[in-house]
Parts: C-alpha cells; structure tokens; sequence
C-alpha cells in the first residue's frame, strides 16, 4: 500500500525477484486490458481515466481467476490491491477459501506534495492517461479516503509493516526486506 507514486510498483518488482514470488499489481493487469480493448478493458477505462477506482467486485474477480492458477513458487507479491475495505474482506474470504493467509501487509508512507511532483514528472514519460495534474490529485484523495482505511484494518490485523519510502531505490528495498524477514 501506498499513495500513488510513493514508488510501489517499483517496490513490487525488485522484492518479487529477491522473494521469488509472482507479482500481481492490478494497475498493471488492468492497463493490459485497456491495450488489449478488452470487455473488461473497456469498463476499466472509464474509470481510470477519471482518475476513479474500477469497481470492487471487478478487481476481485480478476484477483480470484489469478491465484486459481497452480503456481510454482512461493507465494504472491499483491502490488496496488487491496484498495478498500471491500476488497480486502473479499480478499480474506478468498484466502481463507483457499487456506492460505497474509504474511505482512507493507505500508509506504510519504509527504504528499512531494509525490504530486514525483506523479507529474513521471507522466511526462508514462504516457499514462491518469498522470495529468487535475487526475493525480483525485487520485491521492481518494487514495485517503478509501485506501488509507486499510492501514487500520491491518493494523489490527498485526501484519501492518510501516516503511519510509523516500530516499534511494535500494535503500527502501532494503528497509523493507528488514521487516518481512
Ligand atoms: P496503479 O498502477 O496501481 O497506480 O493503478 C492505476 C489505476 O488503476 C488506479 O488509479 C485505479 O483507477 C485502477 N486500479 C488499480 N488497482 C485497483 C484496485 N485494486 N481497485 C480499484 N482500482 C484499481
């Protein structure tokens, strides 16, 4: 978890290789939708565009189809998912369906108009449709009002890992590898 642009994509794949876990960020799966002009495309680029969240019970589904698939290594690297709260009880019912658990739940944390900045410069070479200014900052509200919830649920869960996430690249992964070993 992470407001966006905190660099958790970034994250994601370098701790995926060390943990030699698949990587599933559903930002990712999603714009391969889009290219693709699938249904589920479609639907999704209404919403990205605007800056909004794709509809809960959409990601999830994509979620449940990709860890149904019998995979080889040791687990999974979840990047951008859950997003809120019904996600993630969906995502423990799903766990729980499957008898498998959350090992930690990793929090990147950052100053706000910094990320803007970080945002809007990587926009410039993304060619995302979600990186103009006006969309960035929907995105970090709604970033607040519906994710941040999920530093509570778990929190209580006691899973919650709590990680700088400004300085260089390397030095984050590192933080990170600290806690989860
Ligand atoms: P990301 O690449 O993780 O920043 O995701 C880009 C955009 O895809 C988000 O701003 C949302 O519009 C959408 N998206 C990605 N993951 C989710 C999710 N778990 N729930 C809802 N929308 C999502």
């Amino acid at each position: 978890m992470g407001p966006p642009g905190v660099g958790k994509g970034t994250q994601a794949i370098i701790l995926s290789k060390i943990l030699n876990v698949t990587h599933l960020s559903t930002g990712e799966i999603l714009r391969h939708e889009i290219k693709m002009n699938t249904k589920i495309g479609k639907i999704a680029k209404s919403f990205i565009d605007h800056g909004n969240f794709v509809p809960d019970k959409l990601v999830l589904d994509i979620i449940s189809e990709k860890i149904s698939i019998k995979i080889s290594n040791e687990g999974y690297l979840f990047d951008g998912f859950p997003r809120t709260i019904p996600q993630a009880t969906g995502f423990d019912k799903l766990l729980i369906e499957m008898g498998n658990n959350l090992d930690a739940a990793i929090n990147l944390t950052a100053d706000e108009n910094e990320l803007i900045k970080r945002i809007i410069d990587r926009g410039k070479s993304s060619g995302r449709s979600d990186e103009a200014i006006d969309i960035v900052k929907k995105r970090q509200k709604i970033y607040w009002d519906q994710t941040a919830p999920l530093i509570d649920y778990y929190q209580k869960k006691n899973i919650l890992k709590n990680i700088n996430g400004i300085g260089e690249i390397e030095e984050i992964t590192e933080r990170i590898l600290q806690v989860i070993y």
